[in-house]
């Protein structure tokens, strides 16, 4: 399997080395030059998702110096409760937690997935001496922690943070300065997208790309979009027996649902995505008819998701080179943060059910779609555990919310993180100031 570059610009490459680089030479994201189709029949139900990852991500490994370790590698990295709940009070509905992870958001699949690849491709590459690799990874909150815990320890790697000071949640902020040792945190003084072009810029520029090992992890690393096509994979496989289902995914960068998008056209029994933002409406204004227009992002309560350019709509726009994307069954509707306060005080009063910030987008999507009279077998996505957003969901609800364990022990430690400006130069000296600290 070869891999090339959205802008087509670049010469194609190995899966090694576009998961090495993170970015393609041109500045173009990395895209499998074609997808592969699989035979539905090789992933029964009663697989787990590692078994089910191994044959659904082979075909991209394809030539890879990891394809033998691929099993190994997804046992290793995805070995996470996968809960695929009936959701109360619609027969027809099914929410997939995908917040069982070490820092309870589904970043944490992704993560690990690609930090257990660049391991094992470092491990199978005795002859380079070994210096630290710099993973740089820009976070509207969930990736960097993720990517930090997934990484936390790993020899011969550090890890550097960039994220948006004040524009992600207290314990979101916490958790990123608290693990210390390789992970280095900094707040810059923008917004995510700001955090993006700093990282993207570095990644371009190949003299700091050389100088300090760099390689990404943020989700324009195809290393993170691949993983997440399995429990899509495994959740349609699953429900088979429904027929074809619809999935609703909050979103933000567009990887998760790209990853969906991605098991449809593989073969798996997908009908319609929805993508679920919040007020960033970049996306929804495209899929009612308009051009592309990317735009600074909004503040919202779906603080992760707060993204006004896309990154992957680069990769979906090259999936979708030969027709409109907009005929390819994917909608896109957006939740204001009224509505998101709204549905996650519904859910808790109707159902005690809760839910965080970013899963209220998806579900409001869905019991709008409800009462349009869409009858049809549809998942929803949650992304995140509530217990990361306290500070938005506690006063709807009026209870408290406790921490999952993993996540608990990280918020009783101290946190750190150095303020730093907006922009690439910035960026360049906090790594510098690493290396001679
Ligand atoms: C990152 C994130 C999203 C958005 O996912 P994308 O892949 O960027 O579209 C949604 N919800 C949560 C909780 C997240 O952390």
């Amino acid at each position: 399997m070869w891999f090339g570059s959205t802008r087509d610009c670049s010469p194609r490459a190995t899966l090694d080395q576009a998961l090495q680089a993170g970015l393609a030479p041109d500045g173009g994201l990395f895209v499998p030059m074609e997808i592969p189709g699989i035979n539905r029949n090789t992933i029964s139900p009663d697989l787990d998702l590692p078994e089910c990852a191994a044959r659904v991500l082979a075909p991209y490994f394809e030539h890879s110096r990891l394809a033998d370790r691929l099993p190994a590698i997804c046992r290793q990295a995805l070995d996470i409760d996968l809960p695929l709940n009936a959701l109360h009070g619609d027969p027809k509905a099914w929410v997939m937690e995908l917040f069982h992870g070490p820092t309870a958001a589904f970043k944490d699949f992704a993560a690990r997935f690609l930090a257990a690849c660049l391991d094992a491709l470092s491990e199978t590459r005795q002859s380079v001496p070994k210096s630290v690799q710099t993973v740089l990874v820009a976070t509207s909150g969930d990736t960097g922690a993720a990517v930090a815990a997934a990484f936390h320890g790993k020899p011969g790697f550090r890890v550097v943070i960039v994220y948006p000071d004040g524009r992600v949640s207290a314990r979101q902020a916490h958790q990123l300065g608290a693990f210390g040792d390789n992970i280095h945190a900094f707040r810059v003084q923008g917004d995510f997208d700001d955090c993006q072009r700093m990282v993207k810029h570095l990644l371009a520029t190949a003299e700091s790309v050389q100088r300090y090992r760099l390689t990404s992890a943020n989700s324009i690393s195809i290393g993170r979009l691949l993983p997440q096509i399995s429990y899509y994979a495994l959740a349609a496989s699953s429900l088979a027996s429904c027929g074809s289902i619809d999935f609703i995914v909050p979103t933000g960068n567009l990887g998760n649902a790209l990853a969906c998008i991605l098991a449809r056209e593989m073969g798996f029994p997908i009908a319609t995505v929805t993508l679920a933002t919040n007020a960033n409406r970049t996306l929804p204004d495209f899929f009612s008819g308009n051009d592309y227009r990317g735009r600074p992002g909004l503040q919202t309560l779906a603080n992760a998701m707060d993204v006004g350019d896309p990154s992957n709509f680069e990769r979906l726009a090259w999936i979708y080179r030969d027709r409109d994307p907009r005929d390819a069954a994917i909608r896109a509707e957006s939740v204001d943060d009224a509505a998101i306060q709204a549905r996650i005080q519904t859910e808790y009063r109707r159902h005690g059910q809760v839910i965080c910030p970013h899963t209220a987008c998806a579900m409001e999507v869905l019991r709008r779609l409800r009462n349009q009279g869409h009858d049809r077998p549809v998942v929803v996505a949650a992304t995140a555990h509530p217990a990361k957003f306290e500070q938005v969901i506690e006063p709807l609800i009026g209870q408290t919310i406790q921490p999952p364990p993993e996540l608990a022990r990280l918020l009783q430690r101290p946190a750190r993180a150095e303020a730093i400006a907006p922009e690439p130069a910035a960026l360049e000296r906090a790594l510098e100031g690493l290396d001679h600290a």
